[in-house]
């Protein structure tokens, strides 16, 4: 009998989430992982190469602190208020794992942050997938029924689209008795924040992460902001797992690069200029585009299969994300990169396009 079929009945299995491609060959244009164009802020260059080399023989700071701190004061709200994690995928995961534990079926919607469904199918905590309005709008209605939690990327990825501060409140306060984890991944190219609304919540949680305003995606930072006894929930449960997830680096510079407003406003200034740019570019083409409030756009051609516009590009070296999914097989999701980039993704299609009429 072959071994290995002995312990195989024990293992865990799951079906992993699949990241967009990160290809490693110089001279392709990125427009697949919604990472930001430009680089880091000048603050964050700075505080890197101050950094002591030396300093990584010891363990890191106890629960991220200094960069707990900054980002507390960064959002006028208290330490205890702010839980750091490696990247938002870390904090959303251990926030699955804190707080839906009721055995009743977890609410998100069916076309959203295709990892939430991956979390829930690792522990083993149930989920129902309301589906998006005909428009890809989620309709707060669909979030009233008892349920074990709820989870909202707003604005929605891969659809970009927003959904009021207003709408996301009447969700949170029908379900006192659950945590409603509100995913703002996208939220500062346009997004409306419910961040005011964790001192009137106590059962909300709001995600964040550097990976895309912030340009810091390889440094892997990201954090929750809620009510001190949900904070004090994921720490006991982060430390029942691994005292030292956030590295020395990350902490440092990821405090760093909240000393620059100007350098960040900028910024996203020049991504939501190109993206609007970009938008108006493949309507005239012939594309249905979502309205975004994110760094990427969502679109569909009215008569070429997105798969072949996809797979054209690709074999240019400019990659985009597409989903082999039922409802949005026939879009794309571009991220917004530098200007030039765009110019030659815009023309890619354009080309494209031609060759096929
Ligand atoms: N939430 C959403 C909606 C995302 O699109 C992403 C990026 N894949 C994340 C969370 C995770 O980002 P990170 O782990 O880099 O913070």
């Amino acid at each position: 009998m072959n071994s290995t079929k002995r312990w195989a009945a024990n293992v865990r299995k799951v079906t992993p989430y699949v990241p967009g491609e990160q290809p490693q060959e110089k001279n392709i244009i990125k427009l697949n992982t919604n990472e930001n164009p430009y680089p880091p802020s000048p603050k964050v260059f700075e505080a890197h190469q101050k950094m002591d080399v030396g300093c990584f023989a010891l363990y890191p700071e106890l629960s991220a602190a200094s960069l707990t701190a900054a980002l507390a004061e960064y959002h006028g709200i208290s330490d205890r208020e702010v839980f750091v994690g490696v990247g938002s995928d870390d904090v959303l995961s251990l926030a699955f794992l804190t707080f839906f534990n009721s055995g009743k079926p977890v609410l998100f919607p069916d076309i959203t942050y295709s990892f939430y469904p991956v979390w829930a199918e690792v522990y083993r905590i149930p989920y129902e997938c309301p589906a998006l309005r005909e428009d890809f709008t989620i309709d707060p209605a669909d979030y009233k029924e008892e349920n074990g939690g709820v989870v909202i990327a707003n604005p929605n990825a891969p659809t970009s689209i927003s959904m009021a501060a207003s709408q996301v409140e009447e969700i949170i306060q029908a379900n006192p008795e659950v945590v409603v984890i509100i995913d703002e991944a996208y939220v500062d190219f346009g997004g409306e924040t419910v961040l005011p609304l964790i001192q009137k919540y106590d059962n909300l949680l709001v995600v964040r992460t550097y990976s895309k305003s912030r340009s810091m995606a390889g440094m892997r930072i990201g954090y929750a902001m809620g009510n001190e006894a949900l904070i004090q929930a994921m720490n006991d449960v982060k430390e029942s797992i691994n005292s030292y997830t956030m590295n020395t680096e990350s902490i440092r510079i990821g405090a760093a690069a909240l000393e620059d407003e100007d350098y960040f406003q900028e910024n996203l200034k020049k991504v939501m200029a190109t993206r609007e740019r970009t938008k108006e570019a493949l309507e005239t083409m012939g594309f249905d585009v979502k309205e975004s409030c994110t760094n990427f756009l969502f679109a569909a051609h009215e008569s070429v299969p997105a798969k072949e516009i996809f797979e054209a590009l690709k074999s240019q070296g400019i990659y985009v994300r597409y989903f082999n999914k039922e409802k949005i097989r026939n879009y794309l999701r571009i991220t917004i990169g530098t200007e030039e980039q765009m110019d030659s993704f815009l023309q890619a299609v354009e080309a494209i396009l031609h060759w096929r009429r």
